[in-house]
């Protein structure tokens, strides 16, 4: 799908609440997740809701892979319960990580897309390779400085991009949002 490789393709207000029956229908085969503050606060071991979701993933025959810039024992103990695929010190948003996710779950750039919390990292790197990419907000609102920092320079391509056509308001406010 051709794409603004500066935007995400869809923005969500929660992981949990993307609609993955339908990305499964629509062809997608492959998911490359963030972890932290995507799927959990930053450095949490995997909860019951992650639990849950990879177990649904599985079910609707998703491959998934947790790629992440963290080093492997973050990695592995958030995927203990969760068995996926894993890339840690991943340098996103460098190519080398996604591709061997890509590798990993036996995928391609049309039918894998990628879901994180930050543009810089988890999304352009994703995009840039031609990948969907999905931003959700970030699950914890209590944040290390270079991410605020990051969140800052997001703050006016975020702006933009609820202004342009891609945009959908009623997928990125919804109750489930711990920020509102
Ligand atoms: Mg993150």
């Amino acid at each position: 799908m051709k794409q603004n490789p500066f935007f995400p393709s869809e923005l969500i207000s929660s992981t949990y609440r993307i609609d993955f029956e339908r990305l499964y229908e629509e062809g997608f085969r492959g998911i490359i997740f963030d972890v932290d503050n995507t799927l959990v606060p930053h450095g949490a071991p995997a909860d019951e809701k992650a639990i849950r979701l990879f177990k649904r993933l599985k079910k609707i025959g998703f491959a998934c892979c947790l790629v992440s810039n963290n080093k492997r024992p973050r990695v592995e103990m958030f995927n203990r319960q969760i068995h996926a695929d894993i890339v840690w010190l991943a340098h996103k948003p460098l190519p080398g990580g996604y591709r061997k996710a890509m590798e990993k779950m036996g995928t391609n750039k049309d039918n894998t897309l990628v879901v994180g919390d930050q543009i810089f990292t988890d999304l352009w790197g994703g995009s840039f390779m031609g990948l969907k990419t999905i931003m959700v907000l970030p699950i914890n609102p209590k944040e290390e400085i270079q991410i605020v920092l990051k969140r800052f320079l997001e703050r006016p391509i975020l702006g933009l991009y609820r202004h342009s056509k891609a945009y959908s308001k009623e997928h990125e406010i919804s109750s489930d949002n711990p920020r509102e």
